[in-house]
């Protein structure tokens, strides 16, 4: 609408996460013209900048996408035009209100709506809320704020930034982002599954044998491991990335699509899961490593990360919920750095077949018969289901095979990032994938007593060489339960 205005203030724009993700993401959705027709970009941070600098620093890592080259630049000059910059403290509510006079100069007098991307480390969130919400709140429309990951390290931190932000806040106005739930297979995970005839009756105990939700780098903490060694595998990945997607795979249909339907239905798979145990979980650290003339740094290598520390870099865990649908089935998990490959996937498994008809007929090996479905989340997005087929010719001969849905091949259009998708939910106010506070209070109260025992008990990680396939361990946790870890990072699709 003409007389309405838009404003994204990007707070922590110095950062590496503004560079790389959040300024490419608006220009992106701005080159596919899903902005509002009135809008500006705000850069603040401490770092002394002119509009000019800010511009000439956002413009490096703008890009267009490879099938829609043409206008780039032209277009690029139009988004950078619409990009200022103010500096200031975060603490400052003078600073703020000085925002908040350069916010009300773009928006001249139309209603005005004001988006907040914090993008600064988390013991400044609660001051640049306070500070926002106070002096540079919009009188005339609403005022969001998206908050970037952690949500604190247990549930009492995490339940203490909950308490400060609900000062200034309401639950409506906090979009708690989690970039795992804008890529786009986990949100054609739903799609999929509640679609798809063929899916939906199989999801549940009495078919499926076992879920793997798997998180692999093939790159460590290079030099920046201060932040990780406060946090930990665990909490970087597996208590927000992983368990969101395991939430949405496992909830039931919800009532509608609405936002508070689905994290209704998420938040009672949360509430139902079986307490974590120590015995069900081991952890992991990757250790130097030589691979021909290169000399691969292990974790505590890193200068940022002190000598004897305990951080997991690896983690593999059992979970289990306790409800009709999912009773008994394994829900493995496993994330780690350092590994042999780049790859984050959902792989389920399926029962036998019943009868063994094949084997008994013709000898051959069913162990082969476990249908697997895979979702690649990334990288080369892609689905497929493993299944057991006839080698064409004479004789009776089964091989395993897969029916194949490759993103890039069938979808050829460049995929957008999970930033652009989440961005554009905020400033539509859709918050089905951000994070309520509920969700994120069964998540804490899910992984902080593992969490607690584990520091307590000074638990030391099983060591595993840069690039391997991870500790053992892992696979002797499967095996306790009767699984097997897919084949990730072979050429299996
Ligand atoms: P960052 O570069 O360390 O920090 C962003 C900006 O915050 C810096 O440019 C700096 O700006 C200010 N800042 C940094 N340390 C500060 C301190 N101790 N006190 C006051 N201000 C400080 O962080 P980032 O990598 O961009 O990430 C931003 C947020 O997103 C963090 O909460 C992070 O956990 C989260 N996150 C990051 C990623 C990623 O890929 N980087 C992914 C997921 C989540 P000035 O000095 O100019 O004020």
């Amino acid at each position: 609408k003409s007389d309405l205005t838009y404003s994204i203030t990007v707070v922590g724009a110095s950062g590496d996460l503004a560079k790389k993700k959040i300024f490419p993401a608006i220009f992106a959705l701005f080159y596919e013209d899903c902005l509002p027709k009135n809008f500006t970009v705000f850069g603040y941070a401490r770092t002394k900048m002119t509009d000019e600098e800010l511009r000439t620093m956002i413009s490096k890592t703008l890009t267009c996408r490879i099938d829609k080259r043409e206008n780039c630049e032209d277009k690029m000059n139009q988004f950078l035009k619409r990009c200022f910059y103010h500096s200031g403290q975060y603490n400052s509510e003078e600073n703020f209100r000085e925002l908040d006079i350069k916010l009300k100069e773009k928006e001249a007098g139309k209603l005005a709506n004001r988006l907040f991307y914090l993008s600064v480390p988390p013991n400044i969130f609660v001051d640049v809320v306070r500070c926002a919400s106070i002096r540079a709140s919009s009188t005339s429309g609403w005022t969001r704020v998206i908050v970037e990951k952690p949500f604190g390290r247990d549930s009492e931190s995490s339940g203490e930034l909950t308490r400060c932000l609900k000062q200034y806040l309401n639950e409506d106005q906090i979009f708690r982002i989690d970039h795992y739930l804008g890529k786009e297979l986990v949100e054609n995970l739903s799609v999929l599954r509640f679609s798809n005839l063929v899916f939906e009756p199989l999801w549940c105990r009495n078919y499926i044998r076992n879920v793997q939700l798997i998180f692999s780098e093939d790159f460590g903490t290079e030099g920046r491991g201060g932040y990780f060694d406060h946090y930990g595998i665990i909490r970087d990945i597996m208590q927000n990335h992983l368990l969101q997607i395991l939430a949405l795979f496992a909830m039931e249909t919800p009532v509608s699509l609405d936002a508070e339907d689905i994290r209704n239905e998420k938040v009672k798979v949360l509430r139902s899961m079986r307490p974590l145990q120590l015995e069900d979980v081991i952890v992991g650290q990757y250790k130097g490593h030589s691979k021909g003339a290169k000399s691969l740094p292990g974790y505590t290598d890193d200068p940022t990360v002190s000598k004897d520390s305990l951080t997991p870099t690896f983690a593999a865990a059992a979970l289990f919920i306790n409800n009709a649908r999912w009773d008994g089935v394994p829900f493995l998990m496993k994330a780690g750095k350092a590994l042999h490959t780049k790859r984050a996937e959902i792989r389920v498994q399926f029962r036998h077949v019943p009868g063994n008809l094949y084997k008994r007929n013709f000898g051959t090996d069913l162990d082969k018969a476990t249908n697997e479905l895979v979702l690649r989340v990334q990288p080369d997005e892609a689905i497929y289901l493993k299944i057991n087929n006839k080698v064409p010719g004479l004789g009776m001969r089964l091989d395993r095979s897969d029916l194949n849905l490759l993103f890039k091949a069938r979808y050829p259009r460049e995929i957008p990032d999970a930033y652009e998708r989440l961005l554009l939910d905020a400033i539509e106010g859709e918050r089905r994938l951000f994070i309520r506070s509920d969700e994120l209070d069964a998540a804490w109260a899910l992984f902080t007593p593992l969490l607690k025992e584990l520091e307590e008990k000074k638990i030391v990680p099983e060591l595993y060489p840069y690039g391997s396939r991870g500790p053992v361990g892992a696979h002797y946790l499967a095996a306790k339960h009767n699984v097997r870890w897919g084949d990730v990072g072979s050429e299996d699709s």
